[in-house]
């Protein structure tokens, strides 16, 4: 199986401008928030599971879920919280583990916004990347994007683990803070490296 690096970061910090970066360099990105958002389109391999455990509200007219349906239910609920995360997160890990299982490069990009909070995805990871930026800046970013205020940003920002705990699980930093273009030579340097690690694996 591949040389698994887990990526990380807050909301806002860049992680995917980083992975699609390392992907454009030859690395295979698994994406677990892509993958949720497969499992739940309409025809998606969660879906029969989602309607049987909370009815056929979640799901909208195309079959696929009703994610202000379901937020509803889950943000009220902590039980429903916990029905929905018990039918969703087996199957998220089992196609992203059959993914990095199957990727065609050397290493794998396995993107993970709660890689701190889930001790399950550390334990597949060789090695962990993490996006850094300062707290002014993901809350600029995400409030230029989104248009949520700042109130509502930093209550999102409250919710994620602290960028404290981010940094101690890093095995490599990305800082983020400053011009796109000043990533570059960085993430050239971590391929090489990732390439170089995932070689000595094999061995
Ligand atoms: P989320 O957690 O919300 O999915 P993310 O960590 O994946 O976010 P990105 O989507 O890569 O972060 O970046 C957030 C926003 O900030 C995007 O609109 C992106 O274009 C912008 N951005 C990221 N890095 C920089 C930078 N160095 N300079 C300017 N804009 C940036």
């Amino acid at each position: 199986s591949a040389y698994v690096v887990g990526l990380t970061g807050g909301i806002g910090s860049g992680k995917t401008t980083v992975a699609d970066r390392l992907v454009a360099l030859g690395a295979t990105l698994v994406d677990t928030d892509a993958i949720a958002h497969e499992l739940t389109a309409p025809g998606g391999a969660a879906m029969p599971a989602l309607v049987a455990a909370f009815g056929p509200a979640v799901a909208d007219a195309h079959g696929a879920l009703d994610r202000a349906a379901m937020r509803r239910l889950a943000f009220a609920d902590a039980a429903a919280r916990g029905r929905l995360e018990a039918i969703l997160h087996p199957r998220i890990r089992e196609l992203a583990d059959a993914r990095c299982r199957a990727a065609p490069s050397p290493y794998v990009v396995l993107a993970v916004p709660l890689l701190v909070e889930s001790g399950a995805y550390r334990a597949r990871c060789d090695r962990i990347l993490v996006v850094d930026c300062p707290e002014s800046l993901q809350v600029a970013r995400v409030m230029a994007r989104s248009g949520l205020g700042a109130d509502e940003v930093q209550a999102i920002l409250a919710a994620q683990a602290s960028r404290a705990a981010r940094l101690a699980i890093a095995d490599d930093v990305v800082v983020n803070d400053g011009e796109l273009a000043a990533l570059a030579g960085r993430l050239e340097e971590l391929h090489r490296k990732y390439q170089s690690l995932a070689m000595q694996k094999l061995k």
